[in-house]
């Protein structure tokens, strides 16, 4: 089959909730991954960070066919051997106390959600059906009802209420504005520490440590989104850490399986975990051996092969030659890390074009907002393979860069 057929397929039979880029991709190793008619592409997207580790590592093959091979699936009506060393060893990297693992990033949400209202019942006193949790405008944290209930982003709720209350939004980076949201019955704050699909968006410095400051002051959690921050993403183990604050819940998912299945979870440094009692809440695959495996292995790779470093000295190497590159489209470079957002002006007509026509040179990536530009590799990439990927950057976005319809 070609391409065309693969997508004739899709367009056939799925449901058309997405606007992916034609190409329809086989195999990947690394950094790069091939098409069905064996083209090679460096994946600059790396499935939203959930591929920091990049496509198909060795380390983490061998330990998911490894414990596929002896027990997937328990339920946690029965403990399993992988859950207990999973649970102590993502602890202690990450300094919690306690974690409760799920699937989806949207679960992890949902938990979190879940955990802090009971802690604000239970344990702040507030009263029944009270607790208000706030949220921050052009936020990403998923898609089930509840969470896109409290999007500000027309197209993720359009059609889909009525909606989940109890959500208080204020200004992302305004944290006075957190100040004057809050009542006696704010249980918690839920936020990025960058805005990942809101654009790439870096908070003024200082932001996390208000936020902190204000959780402390008024008795309330401190729940930080890392899932596509976290894990080595921007330099450091967690965003979070480049404000020297620590998050009471700290939510990761996407890298913590290095791509090959989902697992998520609500890591906490307080009592906020401590809320629930048997059969308040639950999954059946949360949990389980497979993943609990799977996710030990994508987690040692990020320390054993310095990924954090890499991350944080590749990014560095992307930052200062896209602030040299002196595009006419490119109106602003913002990045921490290996995550990084090239803002183009209005008049370039949308980052999409852009995507195409770097696809065209083997470079994949994507276009977050209209004008946004993203560029998140996998943290294994070398300096031989940035450099490739700046010089493909350059020759779309360089000085020549057009801004007409055929880019
Ligand atoms: C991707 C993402 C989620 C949702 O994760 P899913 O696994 O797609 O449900 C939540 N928060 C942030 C910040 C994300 O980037």
């Amino acid at each position: 089959m070609k391409a065309e057929d693969y997508i004739a397929l899709e367009d056939r039979y799925g449901a058309h909730n997405y606007s992916p880029l034609d190409v329809v991709l086989a195999k990947g190793r690394g950094v790069w991954v091939w098409d069905v008619e064996g083209r090679r592409y460096m994946d600059c997207l790396s499935a939203y960070s959930a591929l920091n580790q990049g496509h198909c590592h060795p380390a983490i093959l061998k330990a998911l066919t490894e414990q596929a091979a002896k027990l997937t699936l328990t339920s946690r009506a029965f403990r399993n051997d992988q859950l207990g060393p999973f649970y102590q060893e993502i602890c202690e990297l990450t300094r919690s106390h306690k974690v409760l693992p799920m699937n989806s990033g949207a679960e992890a949400v949902e938990t979190a959600v879940k955990a802090v209202r009971k802690w604000g019942y239970s344990i702040k006193g507030v009263g029944l059906d009270q607790a208000e949790i706030i949220v921050c405008e052009n936020n990403f944290h998923g898609r089930t009802i509840t969470i896109v209930g409290f999007s500000s982003h027309e197209s993720y709720k359009e059609g889909f209420g009525p909606f989940t209350p109890g959500f208080r939004m204020v200004p992302f980076g305004d944290a006075e504005a957190v100040e004057q949201a809050v009542n006696e019955n704010t249980v918690g704050i839920l936020v990025e520490p960058i805005q990942g699909e809101g654009g790439i968006v870096i908070p003024p410095d200082g932001y996390l440590r208000a936020l902190r400051r204000i959780c402390d002051e008024n008795r309330m959690v401190l729940v930080l989104d890392e899932i596509q921050t976290g894990l080595g993403r921007t330099g450091k183990l967690f965003a979070e850490e480049h404000e020297g604050i620590e998050a009471d819940a700290t939510l990761v998912g996407k890298a913590l399986s290095g791509g090959f299945y989902p697992v998520s979870a609500v890591l906490s440094n307080s009592e906020v975990l401590s809320v629930f009692m048997p059969g308040e809440h639950g999954s059946t695959f949360g949990g389980n051996p497979l993943g609990c495996a799977v996710a030990r292995a994508a987690l040692r790779v990020l320390t054993e092969e310095g990924l954090i470093d890499n991350a944080r000295r590749m990014g560095g190497r992307f930052m200062d030659a896209l602030s040299r590159m002196n595009s006419p489209v490119v109106a602003e470079v913002r990045g921490r890390g290996l995550l990084i957002g090239l803002e183009l002006i209005p008049e370039a007509g949308g980052a999409r074009r852009y995507c195409e026509a770097l696809r065209e040179r083997g470079l994949l990536c994507n276009a977050t907002r209209e004008h946004v530009l993203r560029l998140a590799p996998p943290l294994i990439i070398t300096e031989e393979e940035t450099d490739w990927a700046l010089e493909q950057l350059g020759e779309v976005l360089g000085k020549e860069a057009g801004v007409s319809p055929d880019v």
